[in-house]
Order: C-alpha cells, then structure tokens, then sequence
C-alpha cells in the first residue's frame, strides 16, 4: 500500500505493479500528482541533468548519494522519451517538458494502473497500526491491509492543494524523530521602509549572486516584489535562510566595478552616479541604489573621492538585507527539514524501527534546490523503495 499519489507514489507503485504485485495507491485529492501539474509553470522542470547529492540540503548530507547513483536524470529522461515526450534545457541543466505537465502525469498514472495497480482518489487516511506483521489502515472507504506500507504523502508546503503532516505523524508513531520542518524555496518578506522601498520596484529584476546562512552563493535571477524580494536567486537562498538572519546580495556579480567606473569616469567625468548606476541597473534600481544613506548618488562621477568609490563598491557587492519572514506555507516550493533520515536506510528507504514501513519523497529530510532537483529525488527515492520491495 502506498500512501500518496503524487510524484513518488505514483513512480514507485508502477514500479511495483510493473513486477507483478498487488498495489493500492490512496490520496485524499481529487486528483492525482496535482503538484507535477503546476510545477515549471505548468511544463514540470522533471530533473536537472547536473544532479548529485551537493544540490540537497539535508542533516545527512550523503544520505541522498545512493539513491541519486542509481536513478540518474537521464533513467527519467529515457522514461519520458519511451513515452514520446520531449523536453528542453532551460537553463542550469533543468530540463523541462515541452507538452504540459499533464502529460507527465498521464505517464505516472497509466505506468501505474495499466499493470494493475489501483488508485484510490479521494481516500481520507485515519487510523495507522501494525499487528500480525501487517499495516491496518482505517480509511474513509473502508480499513485496507497491507504487508508494505510506503508513506509518499510528501510535505507541508501550498496546504490549500492537501499538502499535511500525515508522514510526519506515521513516521512519529513508529518512533521516528523529525527534523523541524520550514518553508523553503518561498519568497521573502520585509517590514517598513525596506518593504515600501520594494514595492515601488515591484516588477523589476537584476542578476544577482545571493546567500544565506550555510548555503552557497547562488547565481540566478532576483525580482523585487511587492511584499520583499523573490526570484530563483532568493528562492535558493531562503532554504538555508534562519529568522533575523540577513540575506547577503551582490549586485554587481562578477563585475570589475572599480575599472569600470574608472573608464566611465574618464569617459563621461560629468555623468551622476545616478545616470551611471542607470547603465548597470534598470532605472528605478539606479535610483533606489543612488538614494542609499552615504552615496552621494547626485555627485558627478569625475568628482567622486577614493572613499566615496570604496563606498558605491561595498554597498553593490555587499548589499545585506534582513527579512521578517518568508511568504511561509501558502507560497513555498518544498518543504526543508521532515523524517531524520538517521532512522532510513539510504538504499532503500526503509523504516530500521519498523521492517516493511518505507518514506519516499519530499518527506524525507532532503530538499532539493530550486530547477528539477526535488523531482529527481522523488523518481530516484520511489525507484530505491520499489528495488528494495522486489528484490531487484
Ligand atoms: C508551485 C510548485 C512548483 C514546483 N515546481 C517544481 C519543479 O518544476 N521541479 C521540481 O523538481 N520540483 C518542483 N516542485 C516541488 C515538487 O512538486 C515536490 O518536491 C514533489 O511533488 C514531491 O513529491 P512527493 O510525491 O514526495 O509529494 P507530493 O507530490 O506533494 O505528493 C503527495 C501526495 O500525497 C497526498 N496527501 C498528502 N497528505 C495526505 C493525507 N493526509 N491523506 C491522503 N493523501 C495525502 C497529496 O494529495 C499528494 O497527492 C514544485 C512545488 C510547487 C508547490
């Protein structure tokens, strides 16, 4: 039995049906996989061809590692291309469906059902026990038992599409600790002149290299929003992102900023700061970086001292800013943080308190970064699962 239809329970029960077991897949929604259906915009960003274990943040980092070395990108991509789907490169190695994600689930519900596995929709979980070396589970259709429980129910992020706590509470119950969970992969907010600053760039985005906490620097994209900042680059950095703990913004990556203000200055020794920010930045950032406290944004270039250039050059490269919070739940990607993979075993998933109790998926204590990494965890980890169960 496995509870969840979405990514990994989907991909790890018709991998069991395939071998000829009996499978019961019960979710609670309307409609199966509805995550893969809004996911990469509606085109599921399904893997990244540059996945390792270094794109998961977890309390263990290598327990991803066997899991992803036996399920690779391209074990999903030959999948898909079976199926007649096709995909491209976006950018950074995520590949992306060309048809709608929907086709992607037509593809998890059919490698299910078609050889004989059985979905239940709409299927309320309630009561969980084990006794006589079965799983009993109490069902709003009925009690179901099984030898094999996988719990696929995945995280707590977007509750309004039936994301809850259900693997966490099993995972409980069988003596499994949690890793406190957080929103990751969310938007963050500000408070007061920070906020309203953003709000009037509402719209505007630069590329960035942004970090927070432990986490590396990450180089993407950032959008100001009306509520704070957002964007991949700040999508990446809230998942090592802690309360009252800055998030770190260069906003000249890369950039020689010092000789290229130099040339500028020689050039054009009469253009403001302003205007010269204006060549670098679209306009409404040029003139909220020129209004920051110690640049003299209306100062003409040519007449800029040497402290007042190491000033524009430490504000651009180490712009600090701290949030209040993030958007939280109702907004999050993934769901940081969930089973202590410390009670799992890495190559199959299985429970070392219960024999036949498995966690697959976003459940588990690894979060993917942003760009196709939290798909392949879940095919990779379902894949594990089913393995261990058929003995293969
Ligand atoms: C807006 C958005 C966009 C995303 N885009 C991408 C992307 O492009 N690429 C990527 O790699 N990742 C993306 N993700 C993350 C990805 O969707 C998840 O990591 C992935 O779906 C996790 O798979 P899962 O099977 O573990 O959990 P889920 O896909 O969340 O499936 C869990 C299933 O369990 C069911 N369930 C939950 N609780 C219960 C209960 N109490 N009783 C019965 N059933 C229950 C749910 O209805 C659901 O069907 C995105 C997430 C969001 C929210």
């Amino acid at each position: 039995m496995v509870l969840g239809g979405g990514a990994a329970g989907l991909y790890c029960g018709a991998r069991l049906a395939e071998h000829g077991l009996s499978v019961l897949v019960l979710d609670h929604a309307r409609r199966p996989a509805e995550k893969v259906r809004i996911s990469g915009g509606g085109r599921c960003n399904f893997t990244n061809i540059h996945t390792s274990a270094a794109n998961f943040v977890s309390q263990n980092p290598h327990f991803a590692k066997s899991a992803l070395a036996r399920y690779s990108p391209w074990d999903f991509c030959d999948r898909v291309a079976k199926r007649g789907l096709t995909w491209h490169e976006k950018t950074l190695g995520q590949l992306f469906c060309d048809q709608k994600s929907g086709a992607i689930i037509d593809m998890l519900v059919e490698d299910f059902t078609k050889p004989g596995g059985e979905l239940r929709l709409e299927t309320s979980i309630g009561e969980i026990d084990h006794r006589d070396g079965r799983f009993h589970v109490g069902t709003s259709n009925g009690p179901v038992t099984a030898d094999r429980l996988v719990v696929a129910t995945g995280g707590l992020s977007i509750p309004k599409m039936g994301a809850s706590g259900l693997a966490y509470d099993i995972a409980r119950k069988f003596g499994h600790d949690i890793e406190p969970t957080r929103p990751a992969l969310v938007p963050f907010m500000f408070s007061g002149d920070l906020k309203d600053a953003f709000s009037d760039l509402s719209g505007v985005s630069c590329m960035v290299d942004a970090k927070a906490g432990t986490g590396p620097d990450f180089h993407e994209a950032m959008l100001f929003t009306h509520r704070g900042l957002s964007g991949p680059a700040m999508l990446q950095a809230s998942t090592y992102w802690r309360e009252s703990q800055p998030v770190e913004i260069d906003l000249a990556p890369g950039a020689p900023l010092l000789d290229n203000l130099n040339e500028a200055r020689k050039a054009k020794p009469r253009m403001t700061l302003t205007s010269w920010l204006g060549t670098r930045f679209p306009a409404r950032l040029a003139q909220f970086v020129a209004s920051w406290p110690g640049l003299p944004g209306d100062k003409q270039i040519g007449q800029l001292s040497n402290a007042e250039m190491d000033a524009l050059t430490t504000a651009l490269k180490n712009w600090k800013v701290t949030p209040v919070g993030t958007e939280g739940w109702r907004t999050a990607e993934v769901t940081a943080g969930g089973i202590d993979t410390g009670g799992l075993s890495s190559q199959t998933m299985e429970s070392k308190h219960l024999p036949g109790l498995y966690f697959i998926g976003e459940c588990v204590d690894v979060t993917g970064w942003l760009g196709g990494y939290n798909f392949q965890w879940a095919w990779a980890s379902a894949v594990a699962c089913a393995a261990a169960i058929t003995n293969r």
